[in-house]
């Protein structure tokens, strides 16, 4: 057995050089495509199949269909149409007809085809002057000794000087003399159980599968395999922290919930108490809670935290809440000034705004103790700032800080508990995979009373009756915010176009009424003063970048301009418009944009006609991707070899729960039987997840 592993090891490892078809000289176009040994050629896939699986007969063509060709070239013939302008026909064969392809003015093309030669024709035919035409089909040019019809024929990603034909018959061989040579990393009845091809098989019909089922089958296999190797690191590091870190047990009692209840001024929504209860009983465990708590604009998640936050509190312990910018660490800063108004508890703010000696002071309470929450921002982070008892750690508006950085606050002996809290909704796929090891918690619905945001597209003519609208709802006493894009990463372009957007407002639009600016630009103790006025309602319209995106909170503000709207991700947008969404007032949301584009608009319309941020946040990952839509190329979302995580959403569920399932049977993944699924997973995820110490 032994002996065996290590032969086959060996084996794989043959260079490409000695493999069939290659020799010296082809060696270094396979290394050019990072291609070195014969299990990189098993493993490297095609990109593409051409499907002649389904051909059709010349005979049998009709008029207006896309169908594909398989035949013999009988004559190729270039003519000039006059002026520099060319036409090439090229006719060919197969046993029940002739077909013509034409191309205009791509004069080169004729040398492409050899009289006699298979080719495969693509496209749409029409009937014309007694032939059956297609114009500029799609070609494919098939190997002599290649039995093509009615097989699925390999599309492999080439490098200069290596044609498809020849890395065909490369692979061909590979497979043919190595691919039992591979190991298996499931068992037979998993995999019977799991309906996952054995990988001998599956490698040999991901190269040359016969149709789309045996390819489906085998595309499966390799699929599952990556999905449920991520699913292992991600509970195994899950089980990790829970079976290797200890944090105080923080209980709740119906005194402690009596008193921290008490300090809501309003009833909590269904929501709400779920998570709270999800999160103290999370904080009960004399391990690591370690949570996302996901909600809309709006649904109150500062409650759950605070709640979270006094558990600790009540216990003797400290707790930290860390906020992305300044301008949130203050607001959340003066929600608990109001909120612990008639209570106890000691309160400071740590952020780059306070003075040497203020923040000295702070520092040395903190670690003495005597102060129970600390608000600061992210710098929090990098500093050595010393807890004498930290129990709870909050992050705010998490993906902001990229997913990993949060480890950096761990400390060793007691870890404190982790709630992390996002407004951008997750699609589902990316909570699976690159917050896989987060337990979720969701509030889906606004605190009673909410009013909806009425949503317009503008045209640039509608811009005055916009602005007449926007004037009234100023002079009904409401406020108003006015969005222009960070166009540029420019800084100082970026606020000299605010400034100009500023000034143009200021002198036209918005001439009668008070005005603030917010960018990113100016001090802390800049911004701070300008959302000051405005939240005390001295500035009636604050002109801003997106400074204001997240969690800023003015009730009275109900109308919301957003220039350049093209500019902003779906989420972005959603966000932004969750500022308006907070008082009694229905609020008022216009977008502009001046690009005429169909897409943009299209994109554009889809945030109009919907007010659930999840949907908007799906559309998103689907037409941006996820770094877009966490804000950040930071996101933590692996990459994948061959899973599409959307495509494949199905196979990743599963694997979720077979992964989940083994963990719980073989906690350290340490059973003989497991061997090979553990190194896989070391090798691809235990420097990046941390997993080195498993079992
Ligand atoms: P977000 O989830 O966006 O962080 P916040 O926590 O800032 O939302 O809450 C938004 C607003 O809703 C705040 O003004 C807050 O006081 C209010 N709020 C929160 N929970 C409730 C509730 N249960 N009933 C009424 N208002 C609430
Ligand atoms: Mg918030």
């Amino acid at each position: 057995m032994e002996t065996n592993a290590r032969s086959a090891t060996e084996l794989l490892a043959t260079q490409v050089q000695f493999l069939k078809g290659v020799g010296p000289q082809r060696a270094p176009l396979l290394e050019r495509l990072g291609l070195r040994t014969a299990r990189d050629v098993l493993f490297y896939f095609p990109r593409a199949y051409q499907d002649l699986t389904d051909l059709r007969k010349i005979e049998d063509l009709e008029e207006g269909k896309v169908v594909t060709v398989l035949g013999r070239v009988d004559d190729v013939d270039t003519r000039s149409t006059g002026r520099g302008r060319t036409m090439l026909g090229v006719l060919i064969a197969d046993s029940t007809g002739v077909l013509r392809a034409l191309w205009f003015n791509l004069p080169f093309m004729a040398e492409k085809f050899r009289p006699d030669q298979q080719v495969l024709f693509s496209g749409k035919v029409q009937r014309h002057g007694g032939y059956w035409q297609m114009t500029h089909p799609r070609v494919e040019w098939i190997d002599e000794e290649e039995e093509a019809a009615g097989r699925m024929l390999p599309v492999y990603s080439l490098t200069e000087g290596l044609g498809q034909g020849q890395l065909r018959r490369i692979t061909a061989a590979t497979v043919e003399s190595f691919a039992d040579v591979l190991e298996e990393s499931f068992s037979d009845e998993y995999m019977q159980e799991h309906q996952l091809w054995p990988i001998r098989q599956a490698i040999a019909a991901i190269h040359f599968p016969t149709d789309r089922t045996s390819l489906d089958a085998a595309r499966r296999r390799f699929v599952y395999q990556e999905l449920f190797i991520l699913q292992l690191a991600l509970s195994v590091k899950r089980r990790q922290l829970r079976d290797h870190h200890k944090a105080p047990p923080l209980p709740i009692s119906a005194k402690i919930d009596a008193r921290i209840r008490r300090l809501f001024p309003f009833e909590l929504t269904v929501g709400q108490r779920t998570a709270i209860n999800e999160v103290a009983a999370d904080m009960a465990h004399g391990y690591p809670m370690n949570r996302l708590l996901q909600g809309d604009v709006g649904t109150g998640k500062t409650v759950v935290a605070v709640y979270a936050m006094l558990l600790a509190v009540a216990h003797g312990y400290q707790a930290v809440l860390m906020a992305p910018t300044e301008v949130l660490a203050r607001q959340h800063d003066s929600t608990l000034r109001r909120l612990l108004a008639e209570s106890q508890v000691r309160r400071g703010m740590l952020t780059g705004a306070i003075t040497v000696s203020q923040r000295r002071d702070l520092l040395k309470d903190i670690a003495a103790g005597q102060m129970d929450i600390v608000i600061g921002t992210q710098a929090m982070l990098e500093e050595d700032v010393e807890f004498a008892k930290l129990g709870l750690i909050v992050i705010d508006e998490q993906h902001k800080f990229g997913v990993r950085q949060r480890a950096a606050l761990k400390r060793a002996g007691l870890d404190p508990h982790y709630l992390v809290m996002t407004a951008t909704p997750i699609p589902r796929t990316m909570l699976m995979s690159a917050f896989g090891d987060l337990d979720v918690s969701i509030l889906s619905e606004a605190p009673p009373g909410r009013q909806p945001v009425h949503t317009y597209l503008a045209t640039t003519e509608q811009r005055a009756k916009w602005w007449d609208f926007f004037r009234k709802k100023l002079r009904e006493g409401r406020q108003g915010y006015v969005i222009t894009p960070l166009v540029d990463e420019n800084e100082t372009r970026q606020s000299s176009s605010l400034s100009a957007a500023y000034e143009s407002l200021a002198n036209g639009e918005l001439e009668a009424f008070r005005l603030g600016l917010v960018h990113g630009r100016m001090t802390t103790g800049e911004k701070e003063a300008a959302m000051e006025a405005f939240r005390r309602g001295e500035t009636q319209v604050l002109v801003a970048t997106t400074v204001v995106e997240v969690g800023v909170d003015v009730p009275n503000a109900t109308l919301m301009t957003i220039e350049g709207a093209e500019w902003f991700g779906l989420s972005q947008l959603h966000q932004l418009r969750g500022r308006i969404s907070r008082g009694s007032h229905p609020g008022y949301c216009c977008v502009f944009t001046e690009r005429e584009n169909e897409d943009v608009r299209e994109r554009l319309q889809a945030f109009v006609d919907t007010t659930d941020g999840f949907k908007l946040a799906e559309i998103d990952y689907e037409l941006r991707g996820p770094g877009d839509l966490l804000g950040t190329k930071q996101h933590g979302m692996p990459a994948m070899w061959i899973a599409d995580l959307k495509r494949d959403s199905p196979v990743l569920e599963e694997a979720r729960r077979d992964a989940l399932a083994l963990v719980e049977r073989d906690p350290g993944i340490a059973l003989p039987e497991h061997a090979r699924l553990r190194k896989q997973m070391i090798s691809r995820y235990g420097r990046v997840w941390d997993l080195g110490d498993v079992g």
